[in-house]
Order: structure tokens, then C-alpha cells, then sequence
């Protein structure tokens, strides 16, 4: 029996004080040995469990037959963004979940194959070379995450003259704004971007739709034939407390978005420096948390730990990020929720929360918790709020008859909206959910795209 490969990591008590990424990626002898593990199977359950279908076999026997170009080009024709995936999917809930090999050992480590081969085309520029035919008919996509370019590049090969507009000044959503530089270093964001460019895509920044344009300008002063909106969940959800205002307290995507986008990260070498005290308490128990409470740790804190409701087996973030987050030393405070932030001259000093107790189990299938009306108080210089994101609501309020559901989630039947010729996907429909699952809306959207301009 040959043994699953284990990932090579930086060093723990040398990367809580460094932004470089924690996970070093397989040699080519472990990716060798890695790809000799898979089962070949007749009937391989993972490429379904792959939310864009990649032909998993395929590439890793071109691996196996030394064809590395050969194998990058098999995953690109369905995932435009290996080098992103490899890093950040949830493998261990999708493709590797599947596999049959994981009944009896452990099961192939997909994405660290998937890595491999995208950090090689990159360090090789090997660029899937597509003959493109030209239809001039114009397209545009809203927002720059996963899902909008996934449809761009989608839409881009079938000939389509493809416009993507994106609010903020640089472009990849979250994988920009979001993910932190240790987890997803941005030169693979903007190399992989860079190859989207390439297909002649064009990119449009600080351009807010719903505000510097509306959907009615691009569809009838434009000419665009279709509009996709893809512009994610990046309204965080407010706790509702006494003292949510206060200095020293964040919402996660803003905290990330200042550290990421704002290149907090960097300073002294960025100017943009942000500064969380000695003591920081991240409220929630997700990926997002995760992240914000390891960003902490490297900006400098001394003690982070992360407040959740629940307790440790209920933690919805990926299990990898939180044994990285214990290594790190980040400390989890469990079975309290926050009822109030309690400050001095406008400034957060402490944060009060309330001991729950664990009941039966609810809808998610997780214990219940269930306050107890008895309370912990702890000192901290900063707070930060990790407990979701909903949808801006800005399209909803500037286009007329955008239907949506109370979240805001735009809804759509088939891909598109109430609108004719107006389509969504990624988080904005769903809710907060993975790149992949954004970048699958994505692709499906687009042959929606396709079959409505060539019908209508
Ligand atoms: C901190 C964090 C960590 C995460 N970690 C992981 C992970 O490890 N693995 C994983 O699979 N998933 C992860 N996720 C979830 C994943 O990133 C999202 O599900 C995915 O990015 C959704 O893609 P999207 O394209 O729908 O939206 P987004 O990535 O949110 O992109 C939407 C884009 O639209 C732009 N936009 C918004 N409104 C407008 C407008 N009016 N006009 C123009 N542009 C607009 C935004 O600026 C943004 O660039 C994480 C999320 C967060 C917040």
C-alpha cells in the first residue's frame, strides 16, 4: 500500500509572524508518487463530484506518462483556474470525497496534483492556445470573482465579445480581497488572470454597477445582447449588539479587504498599515474566521482567540484551516456567543458573552446552543466579526424587477434572472458558498447565455 502523501508546510513558529504561504506544494517525486495511487476506476465517481467536471483520470494519467502539458490542458478546458483550486477548494468535500481508493486508505490528494500542474504552466507559461472565432456580439459580466470570469472565459470561447465591469480597483473577488496571501498568493491570482486577458477579454475597474452604470444603460445604451451578474455576498452580517460601532471592532471582509486589497500585509513596505493590539477575538466559526484570526496573528497580535457558539466539532471551517489556525497558536473560546462590546472613549476594551450549553440537535444536524444567562468577560484591543456575508443589495435597489428572495439572493430559473437576457450565478444566487461551486454557475450560465442569444 503506498501512502498518501503529506503535504510539505512552512514552519509553524516561523510563519505566524510572516504572510508567505503555509502550504509548499509536492515535490515532483511525491506528485509521482501521488498520481500511482489512483485506481484508474471504469466508473470514476469523482469527476461528478467535481462541481465543473474535471476529467480527474485522464490528467492524472497524463502525469503518470510524464505529460505535464498535456495534463494542465485537460483540467483548463474545464477549470480555467488550477493553480487557484489546487489551493483553496474544499477537495477533501468534493473530488476526494469520492474517490474510491478513500474506502479502505486514504483517498488521492487531487488538489495538490491540481496544483502541481497549475504552478507548472505558470513557471513554463504553457497557455492553452484556443483558436477563437470571433461573433462580435457583446456580453457583459458583473463582478470579477470566480464566477464572473469563469463565464467570461466561458462566453469568450464560443466567440463572444466579453466585457467584465468590477467595482473595486483590482480584480478576482475574493481570491483578491478575501483569501490571505498565505493561504493564496496573489501573483497565481494575477497570473491566472493574466491568461484570461490574454483570451482578449476586456477588464473594466472601479466600475460599481448600480452606480456608475445600470443594468437598463448596459443592455440599451450598451448594446450588451446579455448581462451575467456575478457580484457574490460582500455585505457582512452585523451581530446586533450594544457597542458594534466602536473603535477596534471589524467585519471580517472589511478587516481582510484593508489586510489583502489595501496590502496592510505588506506594510512598512504598503502605506496602509492596520493596527489590532495585543488581544483580538474573532467572533464565528468559519473559514472566513479562520483567516481573519491567522491574518491577526501575523499583523502582530500577541493572543488571538476565536469566540463560537458551539462547540470544536461543529466548527463549519475546513478541518485543515483550523489545525493550521491551533499550530498557529490561535486559541478557541467555546460555547459563547457575544452579547455586548464594552468600550472607553469610543474605544473596544472587553467583550461580554454569554455561555451557551448544548441542546438537541437542529435543522443543520449541529446541538443547539442554548443561552444559560451566565456570562464571561474578556479584554481585548480589537474584535472581529466573522459570521457571514449576504448579498449588496445595490442591484436589487437600482434595477427594476430584479426579483430576489429575502436574503437578497437574486433568484434565477435555468440560470437567468426575472429579467430576459439577464443571468446570475456564484455566491450572489447561493448565498456564501465555494469557488468552485461559482465557478460551476459560471460555466452553466454561460451556455445559458449562449442558447438565449442564439434563440432569441
Ligand atoms: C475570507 C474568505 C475566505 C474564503 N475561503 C474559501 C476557500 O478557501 N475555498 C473556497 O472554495 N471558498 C472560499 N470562500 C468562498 C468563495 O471565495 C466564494 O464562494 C466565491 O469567491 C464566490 O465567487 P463569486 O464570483 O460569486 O463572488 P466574489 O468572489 O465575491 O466576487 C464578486 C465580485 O463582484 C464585485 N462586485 C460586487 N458588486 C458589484 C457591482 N455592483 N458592480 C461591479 N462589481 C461588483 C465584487 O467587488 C467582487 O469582486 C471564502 C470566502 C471568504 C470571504
Amino acid at each position: 500500500m503506498i501512502k498518501r502523501q503529506t503535504m510539505p508546510l512552512q514552519d509553524k513558529d516561523k510563519r505566524k509572524h510572516n504572510f508567505s504561504e503555509v502550504a509548499q506544494g509536492f515535490s515532483l517525486q511525491q506528485i509521482k508518487i501521488e498520481a500511482s495511487r489512483c485506481l484508474n476506476c471504469k466508473n470514476p465517481l469523482c469527476v461528478n463530484a467535481c462541481p465543473v467536471n474535471i476529467n480527474i483520470p485522464k490528467f492524472i494519467k497524463e502525469i503518470i506518462n510524464d505529460e505535464y502539458e498535456k495534463a494542465y490542458c485537460t483540467i483548463y478546458q474545464e477549470n480555467i483556474m488550477p493553480g487557484v483550486c489546487g489551493r483553496v477548494c474544499p477537495q477533501e468535500k468534493q473530488c476526494e470525497s469520492a474517490c474510491v481508493l478513500g474506502i479502505k486508505q486514504d483517498s488521492v490528494s487531487i488538489g495538490a496534483l491540481e496544483r502541481f500542474l497549475g504552478d507548472y504552466s505558470l513557471e513554463n507559461d504553457i497557455f492553452n492556445k484556443e483558436k477563437i472565432i470571433d461573433n462580435n456580439i457583446k456580453v457583459a459580466i458583473i463582478g470579477s470573482g470566480p464566477a464572473g470570469l469563469s463565464a467570461a472565459a466561458s462566453l469568450r470561447r464560443l466567440g463572444y465579445s466579453v466585457d467584465i465591469y468590477e467595482a473595486l480597483h483590482d480584480f478576482g473577488g475574493v481570491l483578491r480581497y478575501g483569501i490571505p496571501e498565505f493561504r493564496l498568493p496573489k501573483s497565481i491570482v494575477d497570473e491566472e488572470i493574466n491568461r484570461l486577458k490574454r483570451l482578449k477579454i476586456k477588464f473594466h475597474k472601479n466600475a460599481i454597477i448600480g452606480k456608475t452604470l445600470t443594468i437598463n444603460q448596459l443592455l440599451n445604451e450598451y448594446n450588451y445582447k446579455s448581462i451575467f451578474l456575478a457580484t457574490g455576498a460582500g455585505l457582512p452580517k452585523s451581530l446586533n449588539i450594544k457597542g458594534e460601532n466602536l473603535n477596534g471592532v471589524y467585519y471580517a471582509n472589511e478587516f481582510l479587504t484593508r489586510v489583502n486589497l489595501m496590502k496592510a500585509y505588506k506594510f512598512p513596505n504598503s502605506p496602509t498599515p492596520i493596527k489590532v493590539g495585543e488581544t483580538v477575538c474573532v467572533v464565528g466559526g468559519g473559514n472566513v474566521a479562520m483567516d481573519a484570526a491567522r491574518v491577526a496573528k501575523r499583523l502582530g497580535a500577541k493572543e488571538v482567540f476565536v469566540l463560537y457558539r458551539r462547540d470544536m466539532d461543529a466548527l463549519p471551517a475546513r478541518r485543515e484551516e483550523i489545525n493550521h489556525a491551533i499550530e498557529e497558536d490561535i486559541d478557541f473560546r467555546l460555547c459563547l456567543n457575544p452579547v455586548e462590546l464594552i468600550g472607553e472613549n469610543y474605544r473596544l476594551k472587553e467583550v461580554k458573552a454569554e455561555i451557551m450549553k448544548l441542546g438537541e440537535k437542529d435543522s443543520s444536524g449541529r446541538k443547539r446552543p442554548i443561552p444559560t444567562k451566565t456570562y464571561k468577560s474578556f479584554k481585548v484591543d480589537s474584535c472581529i466579526i466573522a459570521i457571514g456575508q449576504n448579498p449588496n443589495p445595490i442591484l436589487k435597489r437600482t434595477t427594476n424587477n430584479l426579483k430576489v428572495d429575502s436574503y437578497d439572493r437574486i433568484i434565477v430559473e435555468d440560470c437567468q434572472t426575472s429579467i430576459p437576457g439577464v443571468f446570475a450565478g456564484g455566491d450572489i444566487v447561493t448565498g456564501a458558498a465555494t469557488v468552485i461551486q461559482a465557478m460551476g454557475a459560471g460555466k452553466r450560465a454561460a451556455e445559458s447565455i449562449d442558447k438565449f442569444i442564439k434563440t432569441t
